[in-house]
Formats: structure tokens, sequence, C-alpha cells
């Protein structure tokens, strides 16, 4: 924390929905639309607290929350800004660097998102981001900021009180009055604003007229050393399961360069019960594919009780539990990029999906 005790936090403004204007061809992201929104909203900028800056970022001073304590905030914007439906692994890559090298200097990190992909970038910059000592909360909107009717503005504000105030040093989303274990979120409304829920644990917060903290869902802190893990492996795919698909779908998903597939089963983890469809899975994983089990069911978990379920299991599949396919899409991505430079054999790696990382999945 600063000298005078107000806690300091970085923005990254990294693009979506609360930052854009809508153009010719619909929403965008606009340079510069956010800040000239925060210069103009009271509670995100006390005038009476002039606007420093830090190189080109500047730095606002929220008025005081209910506790009496003010929040600074030092905004980084990106350029370009995005849409998170453009997100690829190198822009991971980028978040995870930009809190790397800023860990030590901030008492936390917002990252302002798009909602479209957002679950997946909380869930894999909690596997980025190891030995995470400060909290850093994904947030952003359904609508501008910049519009008279928006969440965007509880959403930020939120974002920013939690961090300072109430840290927990992990990767978490907040959204519409909850925070939510990041590699637990889910987005499930594309059309009202309570878009996020986390199916399989409650939230760690939510903010009503008191801010309630669920102390019991908290992780033992993560004691390795602060270090941020790059190596991220492309090669990752998620196949939903319908009726009648055949091998040749599935083998074709299969092929090289393909190294971890995310297979969503129905309910509690099924699969037809056909070999040709089991030869094509039991032939991947001796290739070294992991192949990851996953629900989809929007709640609920695998748990592989069917006979149907037991035949995947049998020729290799890796039970995914509670996971969801955001974080397992992200799990195994991190441990795939991981796994050369470790040496990690395939049963070591198959262990490493298995056990829970940063609370993305129930105990056995
Ligand atoms: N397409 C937008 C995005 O994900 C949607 C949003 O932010 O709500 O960037």
């Amino acid at each position: 924390m600063t000298a005078d005790a107000i806690p300091t936090l970085l923005v990254l403004h990294t693009g979506g929905t609360i930052g854009m204007r809508e153009g010719p061809r619909g929403f965008a992201p606009a340079k510069g639309a956010l800040l000239d929104t925060i210069l103009a909203t009271r509670q995100l900028h006390d005038p009476s607290r002039y606007v420093e800056s830090h190189g080109t970022r500047p730095i606002f001073t929220t008025l005081p929350f209910a506790t009496g304590q003010r929040v600074r905030y030092e905004v980084m914007e990106y350029e370009p800004l995005l849409d998170s439906a453009n997100l690829d692994l190198s822009h991971w890559v980028r978040f995870a660097e930009d809190v790397g090298a800023n860990h030590d200097a901030y008492d936390g990190f917002v990252i302002l998102h798009g909602t479209d992909t957002m679950a997946f970038t909380a869930s894999a910059l909690s596997f980025m981001l190891e030995g995470l000592a400060k909290p850093v909360i994904l947030t952003g909107s359904q609508i501008p900021l910049e519009r008279l009717r928006n969440d965007g503005l509880d959403n930020f504000l939120g974002a920013l009180g939690l961090a300072a105030l109430y840290p927990i040093p992990e990767v978490t989303l907040y959204f519409h009055h909850k925070l939510l274990r990041g590699n637990r979120a889910s987005k499930h409304d594309a059309s009202h604003l309570d878009a996020f829920d986390s199916p399989n644990l409650p939230p760690l917060v939510r903010v009503g007229i008191e801010v309630e903290v669920d102390e019991a869902l908290a992780l033992p802190r993560d004691e390795r050393p602060f270090r941020v893990r790059t190596e991220l492996s492309p090669h990752v795919a998620s196949l939903r399961v319908y009726p009648g698909i055949t091998a040749e779908v599935l083998a074709n998903f299969l092929r090289p360069p393909l190294e971890g597939l995310v297979l969503e089963t129905y309910g509690g983890g099924n699969f037809p019960e056909r070999s040709d469809l089991l030869d094509v899975l039991r032939e991947a994983v001796a290739r070294g594919v992991l192949v990851l089990n996953v629900t989809q069911c929007p709640r609920g978990e695998v748990r592989a009780d069917y006979q149907v379920g037991r035949a995947l299991a049998d020729v290799g599949v890796i039970v995914g539990r509670d996971l969801t396919a955001e974080a397992a899409m992200a799990k195994l991505a991190v441990i795939l990029g991981q796994r050369t430079a470790a040496g990690w054999s395939h049963a070591e790696q198959v262990a490493r999906v298995r056990a829970p990382i940063r609370g993305e999945m129930s105990g056995p």
C-alpha cells in the first residue's frame, strides 16, 4: 500500500463492451471512450482529487466507499482495444505478463474485458499466475459505461472496491454483485445483466446492502514463488457430443496437431457405447492426446456412474469432475504447454490434469 494508505490498483483496460461505442457496423471498442466517461463520473473520479499521471497513464481516485476509504487506480489502456471474441492465447500471455511486471508495485489488479471470453481468460490466468499474492479481478459490462443506463458502473466500482478493500489473492470475476472464482465462472446469459454464474461453487463474495465474504471458500495461500507461466499449447479443442456423431468426425477432430480435447459429454459423463468411437479415442490417447471428459450440463459433474460413461474411462479419457468447459480448455493448454520443458510423461500429465491446481474443481 502507498505511504498515504490509499490502496492503489492497476486497471488493464483490454476492451469489451464497457468501453465501446456504437459505430456504423455495431458496437466496437473506442479509444479513449472509457477514460472520457471516468472523467465525467463522480463516483469513479473525485474531481477534487486532481488527475495525476504515470507516463501516459492517468491515475484516478474514487469517492470514499462506505468504509470511508477511497481507492486510487491507474488505467493502462490497450492499443488496440479488443472485442474479446477476437482474443487468442497471445492475449492471455500479454495480460499475464502485464500483471507480472506490475505485481509488486500495486495492491491489486482489475482487468476490464469483454464478457464473451472473460471466463476463458479468467481460467487461463488462474493457472498462469503462479504464487499470486494479490487480487486480480476481471469485469466488464453488457451495456457501455457511457450509456445513461448501464451495468458497467456497478461492475467497475464493485471490482475496484473489492480488489482494494476486500482483497482475495486469486483470479476472480466480478459481475452483477457477485465475485466468482475465475476458473469456476461461465457466461450463462447473453441478454440480461446477470451474465455470469459459477454453477458448481457459490460466489466468494456477494455485494448487497452489506459485503458478504464467504470465508469458508478461501483457497489455501499459493506458497509458490510468484511466477508468470506463459507456455501454452494452442492445439486444444472442444467437442460437444451429439446423437449420431460419426467416427470420421471424431477422428478428424483428433488428428495432429491436436494435443488436447475437451469432450463435452451427456449428463454425468455419458458417451455412446460404440466401439468405432471408442477405438478412435483409444488410438488418440495412445498417441499422447489428453482427452478430458466434462459434462454438457450447465451444473453438476462427471461421475461415471453409468456403464456408458465408464467405457470412456476404460479407453483412457480423463474424468473432469465439475470443471467448466472453459477451465478444462485453459487447463489443458497450460499443462500441454509446459510438458516438454518439464519433461512430464503422459502419466504425469494425466495426474496433473486430474488434480486441482487453483480451486478449479472439487476434490475426489
Ligand atoms: N463482444 C463483447 C466482448 O466480449 C461482449 C461484451 O463485452 O459484453 O468484447
